[in-house]
């Protein structure tokens, strides 16, 4: 399958490049970054540290995605939105690892999916897509006498908060409890907040060094505690996801799909 990385020169698009070059029946056809990047014109092999593979990183996704059947993105919410469109035009698979999408930004991947197929997960990684699916089970078997409480930490340089994974676990407690997450989330506390109200879901958000990616689902009833945790120790996880979730994606019809599709969990 061959395959654009968009964003390449990020942490995620060096590590995607890594897999695509470690997976059989993948093979990078193409890698861009943004305008005025330092990595135009370098080899993106060399870039990722496989050494060449006579790809240059270019500053237009165009003809890539047009000779692609398939574009996997890790950058920003407006490059993912406006990537989408081409990717529809192309009619081409576009897996989207990209966090803190808005309402807006949602409604026009919707779109695009009407003519490509969209896969599109805060969080590529088998252990973390089995954690939403026992926090689900917990909140459902527990129900709202327990409060839940969602903690996560992540390095320094992320830029948005809550983490996408710790919303997709919400979004997995909202719906083991038949609730919608919009109106029961509570994403920041600070000064005299009142007691808590039953039934909310609250998210904590830790930054600091180099740390990968540590979620908690931390479920408290009166007396007694339940915490599920992960704890990602290298991209990898989220990269080789991401490139198996594009293979999947080559047989699929146009649609908005998510990880438990490809992983074939429950939804
Ligand atoms: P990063 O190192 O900042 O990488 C993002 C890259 O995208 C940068 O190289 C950036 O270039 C580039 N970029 C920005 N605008 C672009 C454009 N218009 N066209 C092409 N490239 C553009 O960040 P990261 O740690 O790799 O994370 C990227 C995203 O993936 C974040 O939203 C993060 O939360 C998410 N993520 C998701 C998962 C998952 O499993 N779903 C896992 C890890 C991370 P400049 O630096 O030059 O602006």
């Amino acid at each position: 399958m061959r395959l654009v990385v968009a964003g390449a020169a990020g942490r995620m698009g060096r590590a995607l490049i890594r897999a695509i070059a470690e997976t059989e029946g993948a093979e990078l056809s193409g890698a861009f970054e943004r305008a005025g990047s330092d990595a135009i014109g370098k080899d993106a092999g060399e870039l990722a540290g496989v050494g060449p593979l006579g790809v240059a990183v270019t500053d237009d996704p165009l003809p890539l995605v047009a000779a692609a059947e398939g574009v996997i993105d890790f950058t920003v919410p407006d490059a993912t939105v406006a990537l989408s469109e081409l990717a529809a035009q192309a009619r081409i698979v576009h897996v989207i690892g990209t966090t803190g999408m808005s309402e807006t930004n949602l409604q026009r991947l919707d779109a695009a999916a009407r003519h490509a197929v969209v896969i599109r997960s805060g969080n590529m990684s088998l252990g973390v897509n089995l954690l939403a699916g026992l926090a689900r089970q917990a909140a459902r078997a527990l129900g709202p006498e327990w409060d839940v409480e969602i903690v996560e930490m992540h390095h320094r340089m992320k830029v948005d908060a809550p983490s996408g994974t710790a919303l997709l676990l919400g979004e997995a407690v909202a719906k083991g409890r038949e609730v919608a997450l919009a109106e029961q989330s509570v994403r920041v506390r600070d000064g005299h907040t009142g007691a808590r109200v039953e039934g909310t879901i609250g998210f904590a958000t830790l930054r600091g060094g180099t740390v990968v990616g540590d979620h908690m689902v931390i479920l408290a009833g009166p007396g007694e505690r339940v915490e599920l945790g992960h704890r990602a120790e290298d991209r990898m996880i989220f990269a080789r996801g991401a490139v198996k979730a594009a293979l999947w994606g080559k047989g699929a019809k146009p649609g908005h799909y998510g990880m438990a599709d490809v992983l074939g969990l429950d939804r």
